[in-house]
């Protein structure tokens, strides 16, 4: 779910790029992220089907930063991830997963996938892990903290966490010149 959300992030203003510019690029994307398996089905899609997905993207990004930042989330984010919920139950097979149940969707379909991300989406922020969710201060990504001391604050280390350390520094150089 959160990378979901973060794609959005790539995509910026640039519709060319982002993910949600087409059912067959947002399909192939699912695939890659584990989100979906087997063949693709987009003609069993509604019309609608990307725009719910923007929808749903914009809204689980204005939930998630609601949340992190101890905020009450925006109602109009919250009608779209609950009906997207409500959506997605309706369309869901229970079946047995290890001990217990889990719903399953037929992930051909932009509106399978929307659905599995959409009922993730809510078991993860009423879930025990809610406070974990965190904000990269580099760039903005979404990111779910699991060290034991809450001591993650970039997405990677390698870029965000790099960049502003050499960010600092070059900083402090500057100002030791200046003395
Ligand atoms: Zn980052």
């Amino acid at each position: 779910m959160l990378d979901f959300v973060n794609t959005g992030v790539f995509a910026g203003a640039n519709r060319e790029s982002d993910i949600l510019r087409s059912p067959e690029v947002f399909l192939a994307w699912a695939r890659e992220a584990d989100l979906a398996h087997g063949d693709t089905d987009t003609a069993s899609d509604r019309p609608s089907a990307m725009s719910r997905a923007r929808r749903l993207r914009a809204a689980l990004r204005a939930i998630a930063e609601a949340l992190a930042a101890g905020r009450e989330p925006d109602a109009r984010a919250l009608t779209t991830l609950t009906s997207a919920a409500a959506v997605a139950l309706r369309s869901a097979t229970c079946r047995m997963d290890g001990a217990g149940l889990t719903w399953s969707w037929n992930t051909a379909t932009v509106d399978g996938v929307l659905a599995r991300i959409a009922v993730s989406a809510v078991d993860l922020m009423r879930g025990e892990l809610v406070d974990r969710i965190g904000i990269c201060p580099g760039c903005g990504f979404l990111l779910l903290d699991t060290t034991k001391n809450r001591t993650r604050r970039w997405c990677t280390m390698e870029d965000c966490g790099t960049q502003e350390k050499m960010r600092r520094y070059v900083a402090r150089r500057a100002a030791a010149r200046r003395q």
